[in-house]
């Protein structure tokens, strides 16, 4: 295929609806820019100083229980209020638009002990962690006020994480998104245009190939997708087409649990560092209308580029002009194919 030769052109992302940049041949231009911090996967178990270890207090001034498994609360510094105080006054101005914004925010620990990561939790622990997003997305999606639900996890310094504790976010909006909403928006036009689901085709033309797979199992499948923009970013697709995690099934979502673990492995694998991402689920709208169109994914954008302490970033031409990547999806797909999925640096 033509574009698999390493000269620029461009992709399109049909979920955003956008171009995305490729430029192969850069990735051999000489590198003097920052080198970040290589990080090691934490030794302590128990952190006096972290706010979210059991038993420990955080700074509102409330104690954590000595929790076990997972433990959730209300973000003690919340980007977003359930209750204002009334709306905002108009600026008279049809450019200088605002409203007022609602929201729920809550931490969720995925773990106790402080040292761990996803990728050294065990299947069966993550499990319990797809089990409280479940539970999270259904309680917080079935109040009346509350159109999304967007749960994610920033992992390292690297991605801003002000803490290397096991743990995620769920915020939950009065509102829908952006990313969600443009996401959506394609996706309908997508199934109005030729009856079928985006991501149903766009998966089944994935598997077809085998190029751009990383990993699968009965009911999940890992990709780098066509469009990525990030260098080792993934997609990663439910076999079956639902909406939400409450639709998955027990053997689902242990299929869930299985392909999280094997991915955050292999990343970590990759540079032998405690691999640095954004990641998070797109469910449908908890806008109580109908998403016929909707299909469960999670994306990972992980910032690393050539190694452990380079990472690529999202300055010029991507602010000003659009995305763009140096290594074509295809090599990522391979190099995170030839990671092992035995942790390089095991539990005890
Ligand atoms: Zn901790
Ligand atoms: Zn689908
Ligand atoms: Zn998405």
């Amino acid at each position: 295929m033509e574009t698999k030769d390493q000269y620029p052109h461009r992709r399109w992302n049909p979920l955003r609806q956008a171009w995305v940049l490729v430029s192969p041949h850069r990735t051999q231009r000489p590198w003097q820019g920052e080198v970040g911090q290589k990080a090691a996967p934490s030794g302590v178990s128990y952190d006096p100083e972290c706010y979210l270890c059991p038993g420990n207090k955080r700074a509102g001034g409330a104690v954590n229980p000595q929790y076990d498994s997972i433990f959730t609360f209300v973000n003690d510094y919340a980007a977003l209020l359930p209750d204002l105080p009334g709306t905002s006054a108009a600026s008279g101005s049809p450019l200088l638009i605002a409203e007022p914004a609602r929201g729920l925010c809550k931490v969720l620990c995925f773990h106790p002990d402080h040292s761990l990561t996803l990728a050294r939790m065990t299947q069966p622990e993550i499990r319990r962690v797809v089990d409280a997003w479940a539970k999270e997305y259904e309680e917080l999606g079935s109040l009346d006020w509350i159109e999304y639900v967007q749960i994610f996890e920033n992992r390292g310094a690297m991605m801003g994480a002000s803490n290397p504790h096991p743990h995620g976010q769920i915020w939950s909006t009065g509102f829908v998104p952006d990313e969600p909403a443009v996401e959506t928006r394609a996706q309908r036009e997508y199934l109005d245009r030729t009856g079928l689901c985006l991501l149903c085709s766009y998966l089944a033309t994935e598997r077809a190939s085998g190029e751009r797979v990383v990993l699968e199992n009965d009911h999940f499948a890992v990709l780098v997708p066509w469009w990525a923009v990030w260098p080792f970013e993934v997609l990663v697709v439910s076999k079956r087409h639902l909406g939400a995690m409450p639709e998955l099934t027990g053997i689902e979502r242990d299929a869930l649990a299985d392909v999280l673990k094997r991915l955050t492995t292999r990343y970590d694998n990759l540079f032998e560092t405690s691999f640095p991402y954004t990641m998070g689920f797109h469910q449908n709208p908890t806008d109580k209308e109908k998403h016929p169109e909707g299909h469960f994914h999670a994306h990972f954008y992980p910032p690393l580029l050539r190694s452990a302490t380079v990472r690529k970033f999202m300055v010029g031409f991507e602010m000003l002009g659009m995305p763009q990547r140096d290594i074509t999806p295809e090599s990522a797909a391979e190099r995170l194919r030839a990671c092992y999925e035995q942790h390089f640096w095991p539990r005890d």
